[in-house]
């Protein structure tokens, strides 16, 4: 019997990773996504709205399950550009400007230039501006993209053909520590659509199929809140892969796989819930289960939508979510540990 491949998990994470793909532009994760399951040999659709879902059948013809991992993340778009050369950016997805201060990005533009720069506060120098660096609100108005190219007024800036509706991706500083820590941004969701390939893997490694069809469901607009656009009939669980949170107020480890209870939508379907909990208990799964205070899944917001389906979400939990991500792959492993159990 071959075991969960987290060498192939680590790889195919740094992976997608280095693929930009903010929501709304998405279309080489995609690719490169169906790459995969041409790879392991999974037939799939793909939606009008550019997602894919792959299919693989199981012993029994009877229901099906899906399972859901969001390839899109939080980025930005070109706003404006001031007078000094500088974009202004309005963000794509939730999450404060004080998270990426600092960080390098590239500009994406519409003809397929890229050029890259970093994200500052427009007082940023120390020497010139004393305190005022300190306390100024770090607002969309008040933060600006510094571009590696000599500019500083607007035509120069917009000589480099750099418009209003350019994307922009941050760097995700991935790092996988030797104890098993992986830090970087966006680990929600690339961890968990890398985790959905190594479950696709763990089955063709030990030729296994799944006790009823699984659908795997990549989707590329959830971190904007509509990302499921098509669920095939015949399903009836469906178990959205997305992250856990580590903080104060919050019960997941990043050493176990996290059960969402409720989050800021919904109550979670109580018997997929129950039945998902049993699994842990039965087979020595280590879980948490946990109510999230700003959190919809695609899973809830698919039956807040009005699918008719029972929905779940599970996952590894991150500490810092939306900020720079930190998750181990104790937690990876007992996600797809109760992905082999369940399905
Ligand atoms: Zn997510």
């Amino acid at each position: 019997m071959n075991t969960i491949d987290w060498n192939y998990i680590k790889d195919f994470t740094q992976e997608l990773m280095d693929i930009p793909t903010p929501g709304g532009y998405t279309q080489m994760g995609i690719l490169r996504c169906i790459q995969e399951f041409e790879r392991f040999g999974v037939k799939y659709i793909t939606t009008k709205k550019g997602a894919v879902i792959g299919e693989i059948e199981g012993r029994s013809s009877e229901g099906a399950t899906l399972i859901s991992a969001h390839i899109d993340t939080l980025g930005a778009m070109v706003k404006s550009i001031k007078s000094n050369g500088r974009p202004v950016l309005t963000n794509i997805g939730g999450f404060s400007w004080n998270c990426v201060e600092g960080e390098n990005l590239v500009i994406h533009t519409q003809d397929g230039r890229r050029y890259t720069g970093s994200l500052l506060p427009s007082k940023a120098s120390r020497h010139t501006y004393g305190e005022e660096v300190t306390n100024l609100l770090r607002s969309q108005e008040n933060m600006e993209v510094r571009i590696d190219e000599f500019t500083s007024t607007k035509e120069e800036t917009t000589a480099l053909g750099i418009a209003v509706g350019d994307f922009v991706t941050f760097h995700t500083r991935t790092i996988f520590t030797e104890n098993g820590f992986i830090k970087s941004r966006y680990i929600d969701d690339k961890v968990c659509v890398a985790q959905l390939f190594a479950y696709i893997k763990y089955l063709r490694d030990n030729n296994l199929k799944p006790e009823r069809k699984v659908y795997f469901y990549i989707s590329n607009y959830e971190e904007i809140g509509h990302g499921i656009s098509y669920i095939p009939p015949e399903v009836e669980d469906f178990i959205a892969l997305d992250v856990g949170l580590v903080a104060e107020d919050a019960a997941g480890d990043e050493r176990r796989v996290n059960i969402v209870a409720k989050d800021s939508r919904t109550p979670y379907d109580f018997n997929l819930r129950s039945k998902l909990v049993n699994i842990c208990l039965e087979k020595g799964i280590n879980y948490t289960l946990d109510v999230h205070n700003r959190y919809g899944s695609d899973a809830s917001i698919a039956a807040t939508q009005g699918f008719d389906v029972n929905f779940s979400c599970i996952g590894p939990s991150v500490d810092a979510s939306h900020h720079y991500e930190r998750t181990h792959r104790d937690g990876v492993v007992e996600t797809i540990k109760l992905l082999i159990e369940v399905l």
